[in-house]
């Protein structure tokens, strides 16, 4: 092969503060036991590393230590998430997986010359167009073609401009491309994501992911909110087109749908479990940072001065609501009457505490404002520094449990097993 290639299903793991690549890849293990090989892929973007102030090769190292304490003979991956051209480069010696963030260039012109040349290149678009496993054939004309082209060249170009950037410091043999284009307002439609991977393949990035973004909400840590028959269907054609496009394009044969904010989206995993059941697709699905809200149940259930840690993160992150929430509003949907007050917290016994963060449903006093806040307040666990991290190494027991049940129970089982 003339690129790394990435295993059929693969699940990005987030681990913000190192602490918990061998709880994590536990959970790996436990699913190749039950006959499913999924692959692990820590990820980790240039947003949180400068929140916590940590670097690229702390990601590596512990997965590296992790895998060689666990004697994991599979591949497994560290992904530069969410990487641009500007912020790439530090990523470079320690990344095998690289996230192409080009969501922000969507939408804006391209020269007229350049759609011109793709509507050239590409007649096959125009008309209609029967893809096996869509009911409908697309039907389509030149200006359409044109206008979404229009829309997404620019994306596509800077794309593969990143990804020269980085084959011209890496051999291609060594590390996986991904393509996101989730961060973004509109979802992308099947017919649109045709025209995107034909523009990839032009490009020629051996594209092995592609990140859409879908439609319905996809808030940090809850649970999807939209049309679940909508969603199915959205992913069942994307997948079609995926297939499609392999074959037309000559794109990578790995080539498979990355799902972003993928954790605690229950609802849509039945959807996803028989979508690729039925069609044979891989997929990637990424987590990130549900397993530092594992970490602070841990500490919460563990007692003593770790609830009261995890009474105090709380309580600063409720002081500093609207700076963490900031960067992360279009992905969340926190009511701040819904909040507690840092008092009320304080008198809470552990069972109270874990049973307001932990994500079950069924539980009464699950409190879904308390859990987003949480989720983007980990700057505050950032900032107390060696003290968390101690707290962590001396709960370690129930951090561990948590982390495992979180990613074992509730994702890669209703997933892939
Ligand atoms: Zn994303």
């Amino acid at each position: 092969m003339r690129f790394l290639t990435l295993g059929r299903y693969s699940l990005g793991i987030g681990d913000r503060f190192a602490h918990q690549a061998k709880a994590q890849l536990e959970t790996f293990i436990l699913a190749a036991r039950q006959g499913v090989d999924v692959i692990p892929v820590w990820n980790k973007s240039n947003r949180e590393h400068v929140t916590i102030g940590s670097a690229p090769a702390s990601t590596r190292a512990a997965a590296d230590q992790a895998v060689e304490a666990l004697n994991w003979q599979k591949p497994y991956h560290v992904d530069a998430d969410h990487i641009r051209f500007d912020t790439v480069e530090r990523f470079l010696p320690h990344a095998d997986f690289f996230t192409i963030d080009v969501a922000d260039c969507i939408g804006k012109p391209t020269d007229d010359g350049n759609a011109r040349r793709f509507l050239d290149r590409h007649p096959e678009l125009i008309g209609k167009l029967s893809i096996p496993d869509i009911q409908e054939p697309f039907r389509t004309d030149r200006a359409q073609v044109e206008r979404v082209a229009q829309k997404y060249l620019l994306a596509v170009t800077e794309a593969g401009r990143i990804y020269r950037h980085i084959n011209q410091k890496k051999d291609a043999r060594t590390f996986i491309t991904e393509v996101s284009m989730d961060e973004t307002d509109q979802p992308q439609t099947a017919p649109e994501l045709l025209v995107i991977l034909a523009a990839l393949a032009d490009e020629c990035i051996p594209v092995q992911t592609i990140a859409p973004k879908f439609s319905g909400r996809f808030n940090k840590g809850v649970d999807y909110v939209g049309d679940l028959a909508k969603f199915e269907k959205e992913l069942s054609d994307d997948v079609a087109v995926i297939a499609f496009a392999i074959k037309q394009y000559r794109l990578p044969p790995t080539l498979k749908l990355s799902v972003h904010s993928g954790s605690d989206k229950f609802s849509i995993y039945g959807p996803i479990r028989r979508t690729l059941k039925r069609s044979g697709a891989g997929l990637h699905l990424k987590t990130a940072g549900t397993t530092w809200l594992e970490e602070l149940i841990g500490l919460a259930e563990a007692g003593d001065s770790g609830l009261v840690l995890a009474k105090e993160i709380y309580a600063k992150a409720l002081e500093h609501l609207d700076e963490l929430c900031a960067p992360y509003a279009s992905v969340i949907d926190i009511q701040p009457t819904k909040l507690p007050a840092a008092e009320a917290v304080n008198r809470w016994s552990s069972q109270q505490f874990v049973s307001a963060v932990r994500h079950d449903q069924a539980n009464k006093e699950f409190n879904p404002h308390v859990r987003q806040l949480l989720h983007v307040g980990y700057k505050i666990a950032a900032k107390i520094g060696t003290r968390y991290l101690s707290a962590l190494e001396e709960c370690e027991q129930a951090v561990s449990r948590n982390v495992m049940l979180n990613l074992y129970e509730r994702h890669l089982k209703p997933l892939f097993l």
